[in-house]
Formats: C-alpha cells, structure tokens, sequence
C-alpha cells in the first residue's frame, strides 16, 4: 500500500506533466513568438527610408543629421550618433510635432 502510494506522488504528476505539459509550452512559445514579432515589427519601421509624424509628413530616417547630445553634425542614421548617444525623439522638419523613435515607442 505504501509502495503503490508513493508510485502514485510520481507516476500522477508525471502522467499530467505528460498529458498537460504542451498548454506551458505553448504559452511560452505564444508570448516569445509575440515579443520577437513586436521588436521585428518595430525594427522595420525604425530601418524604413521615412517615418510619418503625427500630421503625415514624412521624416527621413537617414540622411544629415545634428546629434542634441554632442552637436556634431553627421550623416547615417537619425537614432544613433557616432558619440554613442541614442536618440528617442526628433521634431518633424514641416509641422514641428515629435516623432518618436519606433525602437523606443
Ligand atoms: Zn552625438
Ligand atoms: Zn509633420
């Protein structure tokens, strides 16, 4: 009685685990899978030639660019200077509203 009372502490959650184990896994697929398609899908909008701003106008995302942090002036990509600084938001050249940084919103 003992012995088949301890065989069945193993054998019980084991045969869940078995049975039920793919539901973990699966949630745990699910959320991984949606955080990497959120961070590809704001990758492509931060690599993309232009973003809109609030209003629509198009904001280039490279070109020739003045970093606020060390002022220089270079040319590449609007986020990142070579300084190192990393830029959240920039103002749109037409309206002047904020377009923000799809890598940080
Ligand atoms: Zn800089
Ligand atoms: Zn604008």
């Amino acid at each position: 009685m003992r012995i088949a009372f301890r065989l069945l502490t193993i054998l019980v959650p084991l045969g869940a685990y078995l049975a039920l184990g793919w539901v973990a896994g699966l949630v745990i697929f699910a959320v991984w899978f949606l955080l990497h398609l959120r961070d590809y899908l704001r990758l492509k909008r931060a690599l993309a030639p232009t973003l809109p701003c609030p209003r629509g106008h198009a904001v280039a995302q490279f070109g020739t660019h003045r970093c606020s942090v060390c002022g220089a002036v270079s040319e590449g990509w609007l986020w990142q200077c070579a300084c190192g600084a990393f830029a959240a938001h920039t103002r749109c050249g037409e309206c002047g509203l904020t377009v923000w940084n799809p890598l940080v919103r």
